[in-house]
């Protein structure tokens, strides 16, 4: 049961931030909600959480007209960005997560008609397959940024290369706060359902939460 769940996570967080010396009120709970139908929105709207996650800009597009109505609610676009989705993001989300490239930024922007929190995704580790900023292309992507004037930069987001350990995480929190704190942002989206303690004491201010909240997704990721 969602509740549950919830309460769950809810205790979690709580822990983590006492061990960290951090108030909870500093940690966000975005609940990530892909994969799943507008339903679980819903549910989990009235059961207080008012953040949601989302990582596929067609697949939210269909989820949207049930839910934009909710009161309070922020829609958080979490997945990768291509350009040419830009407009249709705008619309749908107030908070992106993935800004990687000065083009991306610049499209967002002329798209947008409202103001946009955006967050940059930095591309720690050497997979291949991931999306992000890499860490030396960081100044020109915020100076690109600055220049758009319907965005506003909040922080940095990072996806560590997936492990049962959570500890295998930590070393690339701390290299998010790191660069955070370089170039004085405020924001640190980082953590999951399997690392969200780790994040915490690292310093995060917004956890991503699918499984732990929602259980197992039927696609993969
Ligand atoms: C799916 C996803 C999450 C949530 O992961 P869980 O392990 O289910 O908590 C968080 N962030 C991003 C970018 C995701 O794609």
């Amino acid at each position: 049961m969602l509740v549950d769940h919830l309460a769950e996570v809810e205790n979690r967080l709580v822990l983590a931030c006492q061990r960290a010396g951090r108030k909870r009120e500093e940690v966000l709970l975005l609940a990530v909600t892909k994969v799943f139908p507008a339903d679980i929105i819903l549910e989990a709207h009235a059961l207080g959480l008012r953040d949601f996650g989302e990582n596929y800009v067609q697949e939210f597009e269909g989820k949207h007209p049930l839910v934009s109505h909710l009161p309070d609610s922020r829609f958080h676009l979490i997945g990768h960005l291509q350009s040419n989705k830009a407009r249709k993001a705008a619309e749908l989300f107030s908070h992106i997560h993935t800004i990687d490239s000065p083009k991306l930024a610049r499209r967002l922007d002329e798209a947008a008609i409202t103001q946009k929190n955006v967050m940059i995704e930095v591309k720690l580790s050497h997979e291949e397959a991931k999306h992000g900023c890499a860490p030396e292309d960081l100044p020109p992507l915020i100076d690109a940024i600055a220049a758009c004037p319907r965005l506003k930069l909040d922080g940095l987001m990072t996806m560590p290369p997936w492990d049962e350990n959570p500890e295998t995480a930590r070393p690339y929190f701390q290299q998010l706060r790191a660069l955070a704190n370089r170039f004085n942002l405020p924001q640190l989206s980082m953590g999951m359902s399997n690392d969200l303690e780790a994040a915490i004491e690292e310093g995060s201010t917004i956890v991503r939460v699918g499984t732990a909240l929602f259980g197992k997704r039927q696609k993969p990721q």
